[in-house]
């Protein structure tokens, strides 16, 4: 497989550490809001990452965090921390903000059928794991301690702005705009590894540790994570672009610090979800959530379809006109795809010879549009039976998720149930009398209201058309 990766800036060949063992890390949610369905492109996106990894024949271990304490409100260790102000605007706990919006997501994740990680680690379950590696790095000189808060030395490294390929200046002055300046200090670009020195008096959440009761900062969680459920090196890191700095570049620097050794080979990133004004950011107050598009009468899938219909490393632009172009055409699809029967023997030849085609173009940096051709070049063969097609069209689907051959599942009223029930019970009594015409005469006034009897051997049921 190829996969374009941001520490080199060019699409590479894929090759993990072990042949066909891949350890994948994703950064997880801060779980002091609904997530938007700008996080949600992330998600689809790094969860097409792992399937198409898996349909290639690689056994992939995933993990994620979920960031419950840790994350300021700018990415800079400055402002406020996110889950307190949750825990402020809701009247609530911080455990009870996390538990709550953590459901939500896992929610949210299962309309969109993006796959929960195999391992998934809050990060106020790992606060030992911190604090050991927290130690190392001040015996070696990487970190130090000022104002009360530990600092890592950004200076100590000879390349920390590796992933960005910024020049110093640039990123200090860009991204820290506005914020107001740690005097603590030695460099602009240090970070906290670990906060005492709160300046919040009301912190719900403190552990302690060798430097004082404190908290941990919010980079150490993910490399703490990472370490402790895969090991010291990782083959793929994931995350959005606005991950790649500062909180990749500070992951990278202090878990390699940590190692003595380069931790993780490919840094794999997917662009944003726009809407027409900009950014999509929770601060905005009405952001767009699934549930949201639900309301507004969108299935979630509709969603999924029209992110897969763009490449992740470019910026998508959300419009309701988009989503429902996007809508319309995956009921078309799923319709063409529902319509085939399990007719004919499965054409081996030509099932490989697509199914090589969908790898190509999945593999190839996650083509996902050059895959839906291929799909749909299935479709149109001629000379495919119906079989074969199915058979494709599920393989294919194990990647894309979409349920191209699920059935949907027609809601009846309560009124209609009571009436087949009625209508049920007078069939099954006439055939009991041995009427069998008036049993027949039922069957056939139901057929007319799309209503299918079934008898076997259970017993009988019904289907709606
Ligand atoms: P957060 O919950 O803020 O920590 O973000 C969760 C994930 O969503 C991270 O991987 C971010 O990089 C990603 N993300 C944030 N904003 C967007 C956006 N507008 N579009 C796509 N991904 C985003
Ligand atoms: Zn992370």
């Amino acid at each position: 497989m190829k996969i374009y990766n941001t520490l080199t800036r060019q699409v590479e060949e894929f090759k993990p550490k072990e042949e066909k063992f891949v350890k994948m890390y994703t950064c997880g949610p801060t779980v002091y809001h609904y997530a938007h369905i700008g996080n949600l492109r992330t998600y689809i996106f790094e969860d097409i990452f792992e399937k198409t990894l898996t349909y290639l024949g690689y056994s992939v271990t995933r993990c994620m965090n979920i960031t419950d304490v840790g994350h300021m409100s700018s990415d800079s260790d400055s402002g406020e921390d996110k889950m307190l102000k949750g825990a402020k605007r809701e009247h609530k706990t911080v455990l009870e903000i996390a538990q709550f919006y953590t459901e939500c997501f896992k929610k949210d994740l299962e309309k969109l059928n993006v796959k929960w990680p195999e391992i998934v680690s809050k990060a106020t379950d790992n606060i030992d794991e911190y604090i050991k590696i927290i130690e190392k790095l001040l015996q070696d000189g990487y970190a130090y301690s000022s104002g009360g808060n530990i600092y890592f030395d950004t200076s100590k490294l000879e390349d920390y702005y590796r992933l960005t390929n910024h020049k110093i200046d640039e990123m200090v002055v860009g991204v820290r705009a506005g914020v107001e300046e740690d005097t603590a200090k030695k460099n602009q670009a240090d970070f906290v590894l670990w906060f005492t020195k709160s300046k919040f008096e009301d912190q719900e959440l403190k552990w302690d540790s060798p430097w004082g009761y404190g908290y941990p900062g919010w980079h150490i969680e993910c490399s703490g994570i990472s370490i402790k459920y895969l090991g010291e090196y990782l083959d793929i890191h994931c995350g959005g672009v606005d991950n790649i700095f500062p909180h990749h570049t500070n992951e990278i620097a202090q878990s390699e610090a940590y190692l003595g050794h380069k931790w993780c080979n490919y840094w794999v990133h997917g662009e944003h979800l726009n809407d027409l004004s900009g950014k999509m950011s929770k601060s905005k107050g009405d952001f767009l959530t699934v549930s949201l598009l639900e309301e507004k009468g969108y299935s979630p899938l509709a969603y999924r379809f029209m992110c897969l219909n763009s490449h992740y490393r470019k910026v998508l632009v959300f419009s309701y006109e988009a989503l429902s172009q996007a809508s319309t055409t995956y009921e078309k699809l799923k319709k063409r795809t529902l319509s085939l029967k399990e007719e004919g023997n499965i054409l081996e030849e030509d099932f490989l010879k697509y199914d090589t085609l969908f790898k190509e173009k999945i593999g190839d940096d996650l083509n996902t549009a050059e895959a839906f051709t291929v799909l749909y070049d299935v479709l149109k063969d001629e000379t495919l039976n119906d079989k074969t097609k199915r058979e494709l069209v599920k393989s294919f689907d194990t990647v894309f998720s979409l349920e191209l051959l699920k059935e949907e599942k027609k809601e009846i009223d309560e009124e209609l149930q009571r009436y087949i029930q009625k209508k049920m019970e007078e069939r099954r009594i006439a055939k009991e009398n041995k009427d069998y015409q008036l049993a027949d005469a039922i069957r056939k006034e139901l057929e007319e209201k799309n209503v299918l009897i079934k008898d076997t051997r259970e017993g009988t049921t019904f289907e709606i058309k």
